[in-house]
């Protein structure tokens, strides 16, 4: 597969009717209506709030996949990219790679197992419940609903579709992690299994295709164990199963760019596994090559800021992303006051020649909302504390 031409044509045919972050399944909805007779769409139940939760099925293979997005319902961008390997299926099912993929590989994909947590742009479902820690307790709808899916349809490989925050970075020196994935472990040791060792391997083929489109900005996810979480949980049943998660590229705050590479990395999962297939022995190596990620990134962050109280120092700001009728606005806070030179903002602004005039009694606060802040007019337009509909 040319994955150059891959993300052209992703740029150019993808699901036009899903932009930026915040996702519903009502926009879901005219799109699995009207879905083409290629693909199968069942309704597997209900969520806490009655919102429906489906399934799409297709292909006539042996390798059962199975994926899902939107356990957290504030992570949007992989749901965004199914739609768009859907929308690929379709144009490509004549094609010789098409019917090769759809004759070996039998796919079943949740676009959006959390519909209320959606609906409220959070991470957790309507009884504020995180999900990916409800894998053995299986106390919400939906985390029955999932384990009813896998434990009937015995998947051989799985796909545990999320996003990450902006504050993730990987390398020396450190890049936003525009991509992370993890194959989990299936016990505190860590040990690594089988199935781990093929999800490693998926992985290192992931890493080595995104290299030429985003170098140094693939990260590996911290592999501590917690059978609470749903892919720890599969993975203990020696079922495969990857991590995605889709980060922060530069300026992207709407990840229409990350989706092209989390569609990438789709398409290659399939590829790699008929790949692998043929060979003998797989090897972990290339897997534990790939940088962890690491907490190092800010929204922003300001340095050399003379503030009163605390006199010349760094201030980093992180976006809240707070829904006002349904809108999605990134509210400037202020996340650090302190020498953060082991930090990279995202967006930097060095105030070690400019001189800031506060409002008298002024004071700041980590914590502190910053959007109706207004300071004297001669800083640099990209020191916005107005909230931003960055999308
Ligand atoms: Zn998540």
């Amino acid at each position: 597969m040319n994955y150059t031409s891959l993300l052209e044509w992703h740029t150019a045919h993808k699901e036009q009717a899903l932009y930026g972050r915040y996702l519903t399944i009502n926009q879901l909805q005219p799109l699995l209506d009207r879905i083409p007779d290629l693909f199968v769409k069942e309704s597997l139940g209900y969520s806490v709030q009655n919102r429906p939760i489906y399934k799409v099925t297709f292909g006539t293979g042996e390798i059962k996949i199975l994926g899902w997005s939107q356990m957290h319902g504030n992570e949007s961008t992989t749901t965004k990219a199914l739609f768009d390997l859907f929308k690929w299926f379709e144009a490509n099912k004549d094609t010789e790679i098409g019917q090769k993929l759809l004759s070996t590989f039998n796919f079943t994909f949740i676009p959006m197992l959390n519909p209320d947590g959606a609906e409220a742009y959070t991470r957790v479902n309507a009884n504020q419940v995180d999900l990916n820690r409800d894998a053995q307790e299986l106390t919400q709808p939906e985390s029955l609903i999932l384990k009813q899916v896998y434990t009937s349809l015995d998947p051989d490989y799985c796909l545990n579709l999320h996003g990450q925050r902006t504050i993730f970075g990987v390398g020396e020196p450190a890049q936003s992690a525009v991509a992370s994935f993890l194959s989990p472990s299936q016990d505190a040791l860590r040990t690594v299994t089988q199935s781990r060792k093929e999800g490693m391997a998926i992985i290192a083929e992931l890493n080595e295709m995104l290299q030429e489109f985003i170098p140094g900005q693939v990260g590996r996810y911290d592999d501590g164990f917690n059978i609470n979480c749903v892919g720890d949980t599969l993975q203990q049943l020696n079922i495969p199963t990857i991590l995605f998660e889709a980060g922060h590229f530069p300026n992207d705050y709407a990840r229409e760019k990350t989706r092209g590479f989390m569609f990438l990395s789709l398409i290659r999962v399939f590829e790699s596994i008929l790949l692998l297939k043929s060979e003998e022995n797989v090897s972990s190596n290339p897997y534990f090559a790939i940088p962890e990620n690491k907490k190092c990134f800010f929204d922003c962050i300001i340095r050399n800021i003379n503030l009163p109280e605390y006199g010349v120092t760094d201030m980093a700001i992180q976006y809240q992303e707070t829904l006002r009728d349904g809108i999605l606005y990134f509210v400037p806070k202020i996340a650090q006051i302190a020498d953060l030179d082991s930090f990279v903002g995202h967006s930097e602004i060095d105030f070690a020649q400019e001189k800031i005039e506060f409002p008298e009694n002024f004071t700041l606060d980590v914590g502190q909302n910053l959007e109706n802040l207004q300071v004297n007019s001669n800083l640099p337009t990209t020191f916005s504390v107005k909230s931003n509909n960055l999308l």
